[in-house]
């Protein structure tokens, strides 16, 4: 039997790529996407064989649909071999915050807790894959880390003491600390979050599961729809600057068969890591382990993180 992973957000960008490298390297792939028609035609547009792929409808806004997507999953008559947590939105022009139907802010939803609540939900099925390699995979951003380059501009993330989480999340609270709305710093807050909760899951769950729990910097994908919210202006500009200044720019096509290598390599099973390539200081850099920021390094923080969000998404 083929080994299935499933993918978020596999309508578009790194999530598309990585389904079409992962479909030729002979895997099954759900595409998890909110919008299926889109997701069927992105497959259809990569030449991903209609076999290789099962569409199931997935929206992280909301938590039910979490929820029912797991259903849906069960529903079928497939393993689960890897999960990777893909799909996010930024929306650095919103004014006002946009909230999921239970009233929580809409980046931090879509990236995070419909991702936590996803991950603590599937752990089960993972479990029972007989795979050699069994892996769950959440995306990171360069911008995560204020150590880099690419963090240094601000906002700069900051998760403060998660007061905003303390206290429920609902308006009007909007953000992570408790502080004022600011929508660039919402996306780099939820990726501090994604990387948190992959080393919480290591911690948790690598020695008793023998699961592989990784994130990843798969290089500056400046031309996906990610950035699609953002002025026309800076849509142009952003992949000249990065293909041409810093260097870092990676095409969709080279994002995705990063990302899975990432899911299927052998080279790629160490737990708790966070892998980054050396692309952007030079040409063909190779894979390498990277330290993550001070903030998605601390291991106090990962955990209560952790029991706020379980609280959030409704897990006790
Ligand atoms: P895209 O916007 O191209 O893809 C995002 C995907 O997420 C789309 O399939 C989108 O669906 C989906 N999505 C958005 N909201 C939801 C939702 N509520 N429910 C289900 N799916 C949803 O972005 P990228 O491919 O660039 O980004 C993918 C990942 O890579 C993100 O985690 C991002 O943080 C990370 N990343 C990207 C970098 C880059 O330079 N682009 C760099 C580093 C990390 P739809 O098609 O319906 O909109």
């Amino acid at each position: 039997q083929k080994l299935t992973v499933v993918i978020t957000g596999a309508s578009s960008g790194v999530g598309l790529y990585t389904a079409k490298a992962l479909a030729q390297k002979g895997w099954h792939i759900v595409m998890a996407c909110r919008d299926l028609e889109k997701a069927a035609q992105a497959a259809q547009s990569v030449g991903m064989a209609p076999d290789s792929y099962t569409l199931i409808h997935l929206d992280l806004g909301s938590l039910e649909s979490v929820h029912r997507f797991v259903i849906n999953f069960r529903a079928r008559d497939l393993t689960l071999d890897a999960l990777l947590c893909n799909a996010a939105i930024y929306m650095p022009l919103l004014k006002e915050p946009l909230r999921s139907p239970e009233g929580y802010e809409l980046t931090m939803t879509t990236n995070h807790l419909g991702h936590f609540l996803l991950c603590n939900l599937m752990l089960e099925d993972l479990k029972k894959s007989t795979a050699a390699a069994k892996r769950l995979v959440i995306l990171g951003t360069v911008t995560h880390n204020p150590d880099e380059l690419g963090g240094k501009i601000p906002p700069r993330p900051d998760l403060g003491n998660l007061e905003g989480f303390a206290a429920g999340f609902k308006a009007p609270i909007s953000m992570i600390d408790g502080k004022q709305f600011e929508p660039v710093k919402a996306y780099k807050d939820s990726k501090v979050c994604n990387v948190l909760t992959m080393r919480e899951l290591h911690r948790r769950y690598h020695s008793s599961t023998g699961i592989t729990f990784s994130s990843l910097y798969p290089g500056c994908v400046a031309d996906t729809p990610l950035f699609r919210n953002h002025y026309p202006l800076f849509q142009k500009l952003f992949p000249w600057f990065q293909k041409n200044i810093t260097g870092g720019y990676v095409s969709q096509e080279l994002s995705g068969e990063r990302v899975a290598a990432v899911i299927a390599d052998p080279e790629y099973s160490q737990s708790g890591a966070y892998w980054s390539w050396g692309n952007r200081q030079k040409k063909n850099g190779t894979s390498f382990v990277q330290k993550v920021s001070p903030q998605a390094r601390d291991d106090e923080k990962a955990e209560r993180l952790w029991d706020l969000s379980a609280k959030l998404v409704g897990l006790f």
